[in-house]
């Protein structure tokens, strides 16, 4: 248990200093019109970041289903000191939908300067229940509509040299119980970005790709569905969503958020049977 404690603290230390020493500086003026597409920005954290990035002033178009509800997000934008703040609903399972959103983005913006890929479809936070449609539709939703939107906007972003910001989660470094469906999709956009990442590098894109594992975010979605299983706190979506921007800007690869999700990313694979143990007993379960 001491040497465990001891490798812990060396991981959290090591853990800090890679944050310090990877963090470049945020100029948060670059943001001022910067053209920016936000998918999910109807409710949580894609809402707070539409408004983050309207208080910087850049041009934003905000995505989604519900049109009265965006409508009043980019009121609010326009408010906070967006330059331009433009709405397109549409529902992104759809292959013809995702192309339009991204069409729409480039058409009234000029280009495109970030795509900040974050929409999420439903899904509850219990045992796999062998719902294969439902398993079907949430790939479509969290999985492939981001790959689709991804190429669609690739070829503008190198004009601008944009960035790609993918909104992923723990659930796609680590499997937690509750939950298979959602940490399939997600572990498919971190092997899919990750794979593309390389390849820009390779090819010497202008483009930067920025992966965002994110722990449990106090979003009304996210609260309702683990309300009674998981105890932990959960941490701020207007910080979430700051962290977020921030690591596009910067043009970072990767950001963790809250921080001790890195440690969780490294000290899995150190103790893979302990690690097993805080999930499983962290859950309110009673057969
Ligand atoms: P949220 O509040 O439930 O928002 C989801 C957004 O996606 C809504 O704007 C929703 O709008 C949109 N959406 C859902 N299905 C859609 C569809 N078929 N077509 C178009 N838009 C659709 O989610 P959140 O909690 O903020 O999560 C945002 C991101 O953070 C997700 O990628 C999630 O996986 C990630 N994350 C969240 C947490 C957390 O604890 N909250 C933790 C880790 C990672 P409409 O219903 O109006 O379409």
């Amino acid at each position: 248990m001491v040497t465990f404690i001891k490798i812990l603290i060396a991981s959290i230390f090591v853990g800090i200093l890679a944050v310090f020493w990877n963090r470049s500086s945020f100029d948060p003026e670059s943001l001022r019109g910067a053209r920016v597409l936000v998918t999910g920005a109807s409710s949580g954290i894609g809402e707070q970041m539409a408004y983050h990035y309207a208080r910087f002033g850049a041009k934003i178009v905000i995505t989604a289903r519900r049109k009265k509800i965006l409508e009043k997000v980019i009121e609010k934008c326009l408010s906070l000191g967006a330059q331009e703040a433009l709405y397109v609903s549409g529902d992104i399972s759809n292959e013809t939908d995702s192309e339009n959103v991204v069409d729409f983005a480039l058409e009234k913006l000029g280009g495109l300067d970030y795509l900040v890929l974050n929409h999420v479809g439903k899904s509850g936070f219990a045992m796999w229940n062998g719902d294969m449609d439902h398993f079907r539709s949430l790939m479509k939703v969290n999985f492939f509509s981001y790959v689709q939107m991804a190429w669609r906007a690739l070829p503008p972003l190198e004009q601008s040299k944009g960035s790609i910001i993918v909104v992923s989660s723990i659930a796609g470094k680590m499997s937690s119980p509750f939950a298979a469906a959602y940490t399939a999709t997600k572990c498919a956009l971190n092997g899919f970005f990750g794979s593309l990442n390389h390849e820009l590098a390779m090819k010497k894109s202008n483009v930067s790709i920025s992966i965002c594992t994110l722990g449990l975010i106090d979003t009304e979605t996210a609260l309702n569905a683990v309300r009674g299983i998981i105890m932990a706190p959960a941490y701020p979506a207007t910080e979430a969503a700051l962290n977020i921007i921030i690591t596009g800007q910067t043009r970072q690869q990767e950001l963790y958020y809250p921080w001790f999700t890195y440690v969780m990313n490294l000290t899995k694979d150190w103790f893979p049977s302990l690690t097993n143990y805080i999930i499983r007993s962290s859950l309110n379960y009673n057969p």
